[in-house]
């Protein structure tokens, strides 16, 4: 992205460039594709995994914290660099020119520590943030439950006060990374009988608790990336209530705010790599000169494109120092209906052998296959499609609010 952001935010970039060539270890960056999305899931995800056991990740993760580059966008006090959204960007995006992995503590990082930070006490932010920043705590998000997902407000998990414990009970579903994790957050009704958005509270629970069962979900794609839970009764210190008992809404709201982060201005990277990609493809099956092949590989193109200036938009509004509204529903609709269709077109260009998986256990796919599997979860996750167009509709341009079913109703 050759965009001018001034002399300081290139000395940053020419800095980092030279820090990461001293310091990353010769073999990392063919270790794996350390740019493939996390929820590749099947066999890409457990490429990955086996490459972050590797000794060379394991050095490049020293350098990291010793550096302050894990998690560099919380404050200094919290153990972080407080780099701005624009040096956040430059950041991801020299980590990706590079091949190298970023480091990312995964939700920890991105949603539980911001919201720590926002609503804990100065004994909570003592406690919880290093433990995400060495990796001691991995986290999974407990929100969805089978009959609450959207509507989030209405989970039905209870949380109840025993002494200066709470005991959490219910089951919770489509856990990302569950199998990864030792802790979860959660959000659960602590006051049965307040307005639904008043009796939430946001729990840190111990998610390795002999009171938790979880089963793996397997996907159509073949991966089993996500989890239901059942919490039997775990229990928790009262002090791992984040913002205080029923006031879990607000830092339920400061968690989904991050949910997207600085990524929209990175991500058409990805994207554009991709569709080159299904060009050689293309050029393999002896496709490029079919003129329907062509409109979909320019549709695609310019797609990306699309999506690349639309990241460099959301980089303006940061660096004017701005948060971006809706315009990143507007992002995560592009992305993902995007991705969806361009599974449907590589299915296509590959043709009748796309039917047929490649042999071998574990229910294996070939990329193209993952992409066309797993990209339909991608309007589903992060606020579905029909949610980002409400939000668009009724938030960006002022449209009259779609007719909600009764509050009542909505309730169960
Ligand atoms: C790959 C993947 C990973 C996930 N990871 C996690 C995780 O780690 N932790 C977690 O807690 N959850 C996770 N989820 C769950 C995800 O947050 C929910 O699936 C999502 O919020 C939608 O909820 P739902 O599945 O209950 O569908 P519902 O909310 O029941 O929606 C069903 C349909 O109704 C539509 N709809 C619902 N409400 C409205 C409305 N108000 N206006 C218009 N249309 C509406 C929806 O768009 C959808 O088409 C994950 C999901 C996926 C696919």
């Amino acid at each position: 992205m050759d965009l001018d952001l001034g002399p300081d935010v290139a000395r940053f970039r020419a800095e980092l460039r030279e820090w990461i060539a001293a310091n990353a270890p010769a073999e990392l960056a063919g270790l794996a594709d350390w740019n493939i999305a996390a929820t590749a899931g099947g066999y890409q995800g457990r490429q990955l995994a086996a490459a972050a056991a590797h000794a060379a990740y394991q050095q490049w993760q020293r350098a990291l914290r010793d550096a302050r580059l894990i998690c560099p966008q919380w404050p200094e006090e919290f153990g972080g660099q407080g780099m701005d959204a624009v040096r956040m960007a430059v950041l991801n995006e020299e980590f990706y020119q590079a091949g190298v992995p970023r480091v990312h503590r995964g939700m920890g990082e991105s949603l539980v520590g911001p919201s720590v930070i926002v609503h804990g006490t100065p004994e909570q932010r003592a406690h919880f943030l290093p433990r995400i920043i060495d990796g001691t705590d991995v986290y999974c998000q407990g929100f969805s439950e089978p009959d609450f997902g959207s509507d989030l407000a209405g989970v039905q998990t209870r949380g109840e006060v025993d002494g200066d414990q709470i005991v959490v009970t219910g089951q919770k579903i489509w856990t990302s990374g569950a199998a990864r994790a030792n802790m979860m957050f959660v959000l659960c009704r602590t006051d049965p009988a307040a307005e639904k958005h008043a009796g939430l509270s946001y729990v840190l629970i111990p998610f390795n608790d002999p009171a938790v069962t979880y089963r793996p979900v397997r996907q159509m794609s073949g991966a089993a990336e996500f989890c239901e839970d059942f919490l039997d009764g775990v229990r928790a210190p009262l002090f791992n209530v984040i913002g205080g008992l029923n006031n879990g809404w607000r830092v339920a709201m400061t968690t989904l705010g991050h949910e997207r982060g600085g990524r929209a201005t990175v991500q058409h990277l990805g994207f554009e790599r991709e569709f080159w990609e299904l060009v050689e493809t293309a050029r393999k099956n002896g496709k490029t000169s079919d003129p329907v092949v062509r409109q979909q590989l320019a549709w695609a193109y310019t797609g990306v494109q699309m999506m690349k200036f639309s990241g460099l938009r959301t980089l303006a509004t940061l660096a004017e120092g701005r948060q971006p509204g809706p315009e990143a529903s507007v992002a995560k609709l592009m992305w993902s209906e995007y991705h969806r269709r361009l599974g449907e077109i590589a299915i296509g260009i590959v043709g009748s052998a796309a039917m047929l998986r490649p042999d071998g256990s574990g229910y294996p796919t070939t990329s193209w296959q993952n992409v066309f599997l797993s990209s339909r979860a991608g309007t589903i996750y992060s606020g579905t499609s029909e949610i980002q167009r409400n939000i668009v509709a009724e938030r960006a341009l002022g449209l009259p609010k779609e007719p909600r079913p009764s509050a009542q109703a909505s309730q169960r």
